[in-house]
């Protein structure tokens, strides 16, 4: 974010790691900005929860090494409490645990010789593929073949996500899904490790990064448990949010880090209820997470164990 003298005050709305990040980079830049999160602890969905000594994140997280910018700002907040990780995730495939992502050596023992036939011809075919990638069940195809698609993406994508793989964007990916192509394939006896075994992870759990945000960019500018309730705007510009239904706060540039549909349903005056009624129309999924504690230091090295069997559920 570059210096603007124009700006006299940044409002962020929400404290998740978006909200947050916006926070940082006001405060490395010597902006005036104001905080707001609904819930009592900032975090959003990157929040580590603590109960009676345990620690859980919301949800498997890790952080992966993709803009080096990025990766050295989050290295400097924490230093040597940010650990390089090592660990596979697997498919639980049929009772055998299957590398994630798929490594042709590990499939070779995994599967039967007539699946592994029908694998290597689809992706020998692959090369020569040319198709445009409109969909993510295209890109898995592209990427590695119809059976291992069916077998192992497909399936778990469309019960994370809701919907068919053919309607789902190829971006969903994250880029995560690698090539298992002639490159695997030659590679097969190299002790190659694969990249994406490897993340970062915060010595007291993921939300660790967002707290220590919180302590480089001083608690005195977030203000918790306050709900944005209203956004008045005027003339395109945005010029006051309402706090809990009852205070009303003057802003001059705000920076919302929720999603559309909130802040569509919030705005007053209200806007065009041709335009709502589209909003309103967005679907999104619920998470419900279930925590078990059990008395041992580690359960299982695997980071994640991913089941693409449509009736587990
Ligand atoms: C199961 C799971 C696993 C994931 N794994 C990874 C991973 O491994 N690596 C990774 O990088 N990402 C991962 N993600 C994605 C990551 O959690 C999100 O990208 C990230 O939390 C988005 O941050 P955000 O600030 O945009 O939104 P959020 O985290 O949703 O934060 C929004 C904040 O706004 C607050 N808020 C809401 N309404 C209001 C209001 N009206 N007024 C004020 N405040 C309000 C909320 O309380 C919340 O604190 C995962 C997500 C899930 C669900």
């Amino acid at each position: 974010m570059k210096r603007n003298n124009k700006i006299q005050k940044l409002s962020i709305i929400g404290g998740g790691p978006a909200g947050l990040a916006s926070a940082y980079f006001a405060h490395k830049n010597g902006l005036k900005f104001e905080l707001f999160e609904g819930n009592s602890e900032i975090g959003g969905n990157c929040k580590t929860v603590e109960h009676k000594n345990f620690k859980f994140d919301l949800g498997a997280h890790r952080f992966h090494d993709k803009n080096k910018y990025v990766t050295s700002i989050v290295r400097n907040l924490l230093n040597d409490d940010l650990k390089l990780v090592s660990t596979p995730s697997k498919i639980f495939y049929k009772g055998k645990m299957i590398t994630f992502p798929i490594e042709f050596k590990n499939l070779l023992k995994k599967l039967d010789s007539k699946i592994i036939l029908k694998i290597l011809i689809e992706n020998g075919i692959n090369i020569f593929n040319q198709n445009k990638i409109n969909s993510f069940n295209d890109l898995v195809i592209k990427r590695y073949g119809s059976t291992l698609s069916t077998l192992f993406i497909n399936n778990y994508s469309k019960k994370l996500w809701g919907i068919d793989t053919t309607l789902l964007s190829p971006k969903i990916s994250g880029g995560r899904l690698k090539n298992l192509n002639i490159i695997s394939i030659i590679n097969i006896f190299s002790n190659r490790k694969h990249f994406e075994g490897f993340f970062y992870y915060p010595k007291n759990g993921f939300g660790m990064i967002f707290d220590k945000i919180k302590e480089e960019i001083q608690n005195n500018n977030i203000f918790l448990n306050s709900n944005v309730t209203k956004i008045f705007h005027n003339d395109n510009k945005i010029n006051a949010i309402e706090i809990n239904d009852n205070k009303k706060i003057e802003v001059d540039q705000i920076i919302n880090s929720l999603p559309i549909n909130i802040i569509a349903n919030i705005l007053e005056p209200k806007i065009p209820s041709k335009i709502l009624d589209i909003v309103n129309t967005l679907k999104f999924r619920n998470l419900r997470i279930v925590v078990i504690f059990l008395k041992m230091k580690n359960f299982s090295n695997y980071a994640s164990i991913y089941f693409p069997d449509e009736n587990v559920n």
